[in-house]
């Protein structure tokens, strides 16, 4: 899951990169509002948390135009504490949730994994198919109930395929959502970690559809 932080305080921008790195995500950010909407509008993220007041575009114009764009991607906005307008004009503008300054981390925590969670159709932090069992809160990894111990990249592979559990991914669209920055990517790296994994689990969770790409079964087969 790769996450975009818009925000022009370089210590809070700095701040939050540290936490959501620690809970695997894959993070890249951006301190002005240029840069920002450019940014998400032409490279995939699963999730974008947005300050409003920013140099050279405002917050409310960036969402707005990636809305326009038809641009879905969930986008949680940072607001200044009792300004009420700026709650309703952010979702207005398209803001799936909000979060008021100063906030808390595991805050913020929790309400990206739970817009993380709904963007792919899932109520639960717990996401499973029979034979795979990942708890999100705890980034734990369990297949057939024996844990599995995974690297942060193979850890966003495995959630970034069962949060959309059926749907095939081509190694460049799963490429496009584990890593970093655009010069990190390789689809050919994608093919070695999901090796790497296949192995660790020991069961044919990861499957594929030849030509197409990679899914994990919705229901596994023991
Ligand atoms: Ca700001």
């Amino acid at each position: 899951m790769r996450v975009l932080i818009v925000e022009d305080e370089a210590r809070l921008a700095e701040d939050l990169r540290r936490t959501l790195v620690a809970q695997n995500y894959a993070v890249t950010i951006s301190s002005d509002g240029e840069d920002a909407w450019f940014r998400g509008d032409t490279e995939e993220f699963d999730l974008v948390i947005l300050d409003l007041g920013l140099p050279r575009m405002d917050g409310f114009s960036v969402l707005k135009r990636w809305r326009a764009e038809g641009r879905g991607m969930p986008v949680l906005i940072l607001t200044a504490r009792d300004s009420w307008r700026e709650k309703v004009d952010g979702i207005d503008a398209g803001a799936d949730d909000y979060l008021t300054k100063p906030f808390r981390m595991e805050e913020l925590i929790a309400r990206a994994r739970a817009l993380l969670r709904r963007s792919g159709g899932q109520s639960s932090p717990i996401l499973a198919n029979g034979v795979i069992e990942i708890d999100t809160r705890l980034r734990t990894v369990t297949c057939l109930g024996t844990p599995v111990s995974v690297t942060p990249l193979e850890y966003r592979l495995l959630t970034y395929l069962m949060h959309h559990p059926g749907k095939v991914f081509s190694p460049a669209e799963i490429s496009a959502h584990i890593y970093e920055e655009d010069i990190d990517r390789d689809s050919n790296a994608v093919e070695v970690v999901i090796a790497r994994l296949r192995r660790k689990l020991g069961a044919p969770v990861i499957e594929n559809r030849r030509g197409q790409g990679y899914f994990i079964a919705p229901e596994a087969m023991r």
